[in-house]
C-alpha cells in the first residue's frame, strides 16, 4: 500500500481504491502520511473542511470532519488509533522506536485535548500489528534513551545487556496510561509483523507496507 520503492505506483493507486470501496472510505477526501519518526500531529476540523486528500509530512493525523479517513503506513512500526466517539473525532499515528522516544502517542492525546476538547479518559484506544518484543533486539545505544526519559524500564525493556529488546506497545501503553486514557480503553492487537507472514516487515524481510486507516464518524455519537 506504499509508494515507497515501488516499480508499479498504478497498481498501489487500484488497491488503495479497491481497499476504500471495501472498507467503505473516501479516499478523495482521505488525510495521507508521510512518516518522518517523529512526534508532530497536524489536525482537522470540521469548521474549516478541505476538499480534497491531503497528503503531510507527520507521524499523526487527527479529524472531526465527518466520514474523512486517516491514513498511516506500516512495517513493524505500529499504527495507534485513536476515536473520541462523543465528540466525533479520530486520530491515527504511526510508531516505531524514534517515534515512541519522541512521544508519538502522548502528543497525539494533547492534541486532541487541544485541538477538540476530547478528554484523555473518553478516548478508546487500539495499538495495532507491529514488532514485539521478542523480535525487536535493539542496541545499548537506542536503549538507553528510553529510562532517561521515561523511566520504569521494567515494563517496556528485557533481556541483559548486549541482547536487549524493546516493547513498544508496551511503551505506547505506557504513555497513554501517562497521559489519562484509561488502561481498559486501550486496546492492544498483540500481532508481530515479523513473525506472522501475512504482514509486511522491515526486519522480516518482507519489504512493503500495508495501511492502516480511521474513519470520523458520519454523526457523533
Ligand atoms: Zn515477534
Amino acid at each position: 500500500m506504499g509508494l515507497t520503492d515501488v516499480d508499479d505506483p498504478e497498481a498501489v493507486m487500484r488497491r488503495r481504491r479497491l481497499l476504500a470501496d471495501q472498507v467503505g472510505f473516501d479516499l478523495d477526501r482521505a488525510l495521507l502520511t508521510v512518516q518522518e519518526h517523529g512526534a508532530n500531529v497536524v489536525t482537522f476540523h470540521r469548521r474549516q473542511p478541505e476538499g480534497g486528500q491531503c497528503v503531510f509530512t507527520t507521524d499523526a493525523l487527527a479529524t472531526d470532519v465527518p466520514g474523512q479517513a486517516v491514513v498511516t503506513y506500516h512495517a513493524d512500526c505500529f499504527p495507534v488509533l485513536f476515536a473520541d466517539r462523543a465528540r466525533g473525532v479520530v486520530a491515527g499515528a504511526h510508531a516505531g522506536w524514534r517515534g515512541a522516544l519522541a512521544g508519538v502517542a502522548t502528543r497525539t492525546v494533547q492534541a486532541l485535548h487541544l485541538a477538540y476538547s476530547s478528554a484523555p479518559e473518553e478516548l478508546d484506544v487500539l495499538i495495532g500489528p507491529g514488532i514485539c518484543a521478542r523480535c525487536y533486539q535493539v542496541g545499548s545505544e537506542v536503549a538507553e534513551q528510553f529510562p532517561a526519559r521515561y523511566g520504569r524500564e521494567d515494563r517496556y525493556l528485557q533481556g541483559e545487556r548486549g541482547e536487549i529488546r524493546l516493547d513498544i506497545a508496551a511503551l505506547l501503553r505506557l504513555q497513554l496510561e501517562d497521559e489519562g486514557v484509561q488502561p481498559e480503553r486501550i486496546q492492544a492487537a498483540g500481532w508481530c509483523t515479523k513473525e506472522e507472514d501475512r504482514w509486511f516487515s522491515h526486519r522480516g524481510d518482507r519489504p512493503g507496507r500495508f495501511l492502516s486507516v480511521v474513519v470520523a464518524p458520519l454523526t457523533s455519537a
